[in-house]
């Protein structure tokens, strides 16, 4: 599972390696994975996170793929796509092998000014092993 990696020093640790939007690692580490390199997100939190990665990189494609086919939309535009700041995941529920929940506050920025989006999201995962996401609440 693990590639060797290339022994790390202060010096060349942050040289080139952008920070993944979703918060966690270096990009190459993290969301690009499921992005760009077509891993499977073994999570529903895994998934969240690369969908809010998506939505930073306005990667319509990769959204659509992981939409639930029934709630999906026919497609994807990013004309007024707010400035996203930030992603905090507060709660990942698993009801069961192919459902769970992710909670989430998403800040963004519209017209210069800040806004959260707090919402509880619904995934499931199909037979093909593949988790999607169906549809959420918001709060407030
Ligand atoms: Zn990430």
């Amino acid at each position: 599972m693990a590639r060797p990696q290339p022994s790390r020093d202060n010096t060349t640790q942050d040289t080139g390696r952008e920070a993944c939007p979703c918060g966690g690692l270096a990009f190459d580490d993290c969301c690009a994975r499921y992005l760009e390199r077509g891993d499977l997100a073994p999570t529903a939190e895994a998934l969240m996170r690369s969908r809010y990665t998506a939505f930073v990189r306005h990667d319509a494609a990769y959204l659509l793929d992981t939409w639930a086919v029934r709630t999906r939309p026919a497609s994807l535009e990013f004309d007024d796509a707010p400035q996203w700041l930030g992603l905090q995941v507060k709660a990942h529920l698993q009801r069961d092998d192919a459902h769970a929940e992710v909670e989430f506050v998403a800040r963004y920025k519209v017209g210069g000014r800040a806004h959260r989006l707090h919402e509880r999201s619904r995934f499931e995962r199909t037979d093909d092993g593949r988790w999607r996401y169906v549809d959420g609440d918001l709060y407030d």
